[in-house]
Formats: structure tokens, sequence, C-alpha cells
């Protein structure tokens, strides 16, 4: 009864599932696409059948913003959780541990299971190594570059592997305590109604001085000293007092606590109000809007070109952005200046998340007078709806 109350095995199913999603992830496509890859040729993040291209990276930017807002806030509230039950690391290291234990059920002797432990820790960051980069390169596309020997993906593979295994096995937990910058965070970010393991000094007579709560601790310390930065939240010293002091059919002595002070309390109500306003923000910036978009620049070269029959000339170069997974068709006009004239064919294809940039020329007839100078707005239509840029138009 008491070890369907362990936390261990929440904690080792999130662990797997967390591991599921991030490796399986690259293998999803949505639209012909990978649903979340950043493309660097084409200089593109791919988001679930949308694509976001270098000139919307403001977005990218506000959903980091957004991104470090939430992560804060949930720090301040629920303290290192994410330490606990989120990380990589955290779960690379129970995925080793999951291991450790699987191979000592075989009773190998201790240079083999070593040996064994360790093979399977290279292959385990290995496959790591391979999920991040396709996080950037298809795996098909990724797996080919391997063979095909080519060296920066090769190069970058074989280093990437290397840091994991050397982050989750040989530092493991050290790298928590000592090395990683969110641990050094937690001191300016706990309050004192922060989410926390903590031992329950009230009842420090009821403590049996077993010592397993120390002994269990990945990160070597005892949580009866109190709250240490050390503490990775992974309740394995929860988990081991329960154990303890169930045989006397007492509640134990450690415990996830919200400390003195009410969870709810107005600095969160507060700040969740501020992060559910970003959010809506962020949400009606990235998500309205039509889906393409153009830009208009002057071809290089002289002003305007001047025909024999006196008419003027301004050439363009027109670019445009489909934003959506399919193709698209595009009517392009213009409009603000009724003496001005876009030439030749005005409809164009743009293949799905693709881009096109096609020349346009602005005639204005003879006779064209330099009252003819001024603005040209390009129109462009798409599915219902339209957007436009102006540009400059030069009259003799
Ligand atoms: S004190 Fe407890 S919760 Fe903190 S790291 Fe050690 S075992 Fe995990
Ligand atoms: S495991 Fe529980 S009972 Fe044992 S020493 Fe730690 S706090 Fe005391």
């Amino acid at each position: 009864m008491h070890a369907r109350r362990h936390f261990k095995p929440w904690r080792r199913a999130f662990y797997l599932l967390q591991a599921s999603v991030m490796i399986g992830l690259p293998f999803l496509r949505v639209g012909g696409e990978s649903a979340l890859r950043f493309d660097i040729p084409a200089l593109r993040l791919l988001f679930f059948g949308r694509a976001l291209f270098i000139e919307d990276f403001f977005l990218f930017l506000l959903a980091m913003l957004l991104f470090v807002m939430i992560f804060v806030f949930l720090t301040i509230l629920l303290g290192r959780v994410w330490c606990g039950w989120f990380c990589p690391q955290s779960a690379i290291i129970e995925l080793q541990t999951m291991f450790r234990g699987a191979l000592r059920r075989f009773r190998l002797p201790d240079n083999i299971a070593n040996i064994a432990f360790h093979a399977s820790a290279i292959a385990l960051s290995m496959l790591i190594s391979a999920t991040l980069i396709w996080y950037f390169l298809p795996p098909a596309e990724m797996l080919e570059m391997l063979v095909s020997g080519s060296p920066l993906v090769r190069g970058f593979w074989i280093v990437q592997a290397a840091l994991v295994y050397l982050m989750a096995t040989l530092w493991g937990r050290r790298f928590c305590r000592y090395v990683c910058p969110y641990a050094r965070m937690q001191g300016a970010l706990f309050d004192n109604s922060t989410l926390r393991i903590e031992f329950d000094e009230n009842r420090r007579d009821e403590c049996l001085n077993c010592g397993l709560c120390a002994k269990v601790c990945p990160t070597g310390i005892d949580i009866r000293d109190g709250l240490q930065t050390g503490c990775v939240a992974c309740a394995e010293c929860v988990d081991a007092c329960r154990d303890m002091t169930g045989k006397r059919g007492i509640a134990p002595l450690v415990r996830y606590s919200f400390g003195a002070r009410l969870f709810i309390r107005p600095q969160s109500i507060i700040s969740a109000i501020a992060i559910a306003a970003f959010a809506a923000l962020f949400g009606a910036l990235a998500f309205s809007g039509p889906d393409f978009d153009m830009t208009v620049s002057r071809t290089p070269g002289p002003l305007f070109a001047l025909t024999a029959d006196g008419s003027v000339i301004n050439h363009y170069r027109v670019s445009v952005r489909n934003k959506t997974g399919v193709e698209r068709e595009f009517r392009l006009s213009i409009a603000g200046n009724n003496r001005l004239a876009l030439a030749g064919n005005n409809t164009l294809t743009v293949g799905p998340n693709g881009f096109n940039a096609v020349h346009a020329a602005v005639v204005c007839a003879s006779p064209c007078k330099a009252a003819a100078s001024g603005q040209v707005v390009f129109v462009l239509n798409g599915g219902g709806e339209a957007i436009s840029r102006e540009a400059a138009f030069f009259g003799q």
C-alpha cells in the first residue's frame, strides 16, 4: 500500500514519457514538414504546420521571454520541481540508474557489469546527441550525412555525445550540485511559500535516526540539516523515510511542503495575471494577420528607364513568403498612383513554406512628367487576404 504512494515510479514514468516525446518528435511530420525543427539553410523555424521566418524572429524572442517568465514563476511556486521531475539531465541519470538496476538482476561479475553499463551509457549519449541534431536536420538526412562522411555532422555528433556522456555519467549529480546555473539561481527565486522537500522539525523526536534519507540522497546531502542548494527535489529521501516510518505506522518526517505561508499569495496572483496578459499579446501577434509576407525593393541600377515613346519604367524585386504548408497562388497589383501601371504577368505561385521572388516593372505611360514621382503601393492578394508595401517611384 505504501509503495503505491512512492514518488519514484511516477518520476520514472515522467522521464520515460519525456524521453519518448523528445526522441519521437523529430519523426512527426505536419503538412509534409518536420513538426518542430529549425531549418538552418532556410532560416526558418517549423512549428507544427507553421513556419516562422527570420523576419518573424521577434516572435521567437517573445516566445523565449514568455518561457523564461513561466519558468521563473513556476520556480517561485514549485521550487525545484523542474530538477526533480523534468530536467533532461535528471532523466538521463534516472534511465542509467534503471539500467544499472536491471543489470544487477543478471548477477554479472563487477567488471563485466561495469563495461555493460558504460557501453549502454555511450549508446544512450549517442542517441541523445543524434536526437538533438534532428531538431536541425531531418533524421533521414542526418543519417545519410553520417554515412556519407560529412565531417561537420560526424564531428558535431561525436563531440556532443561525449559531452552528454561526461555530464550525465561521469559528473552525474555533481553537475547539478556544482555546475548547473539554474541551481545557483534558486536562492534568489525561493520565498517562504515555495514548494520544497523538508524535514519536519516539529517532529524531530519521532525520527528513528536510521539515516536512510541521507544514504539514498543522490547529491549526498542530509535533509535533516535543512534546505540546501544541492537538493534537486527528487523525493528519494521522502520515499526512503516513508519506508522506515511506515513500519512504525507514522507519517514520513521528510515531505513536500509549501512552508508557513499560503501557496496562493498576492505576488503569485499578480505574476500570473502579468504572464497571462503577455501570453495573450504573444498569441495575438503570432496567430493574427495573413500567413504570407511580401518585401519590395528597387533593383540596382538607374532610378528609371526611359522608352522611345517617352514612358518611364521603374524596376522592383518583389519577394513573397508563403508561411503555410500548401502551395499558393498570389496576385500582385499596384495602387496609390493612377498614372502608374504594373507591366507583365501579375500572378505568382509559391510552394509550401516557400519563397518566390519576381521582377516587377511599373510603367508611367507617356507623357510622364515629374508629377508622376512619388509612392507606389504594391498590393498582394492571396486567399481573400491582402497586404501592401510602399516603394518610391521616380519620374523624369
Ligand atoms: S535531499 Fe532528498 S529530495 Fe533533496 S536531493 Fe537529496 S534525496 Fe533528493
Ligand atoms: S529516513 Fe526518516 S526516520 Fe530515517 S533518519 Fe531520515 S528522517 Fe529520520
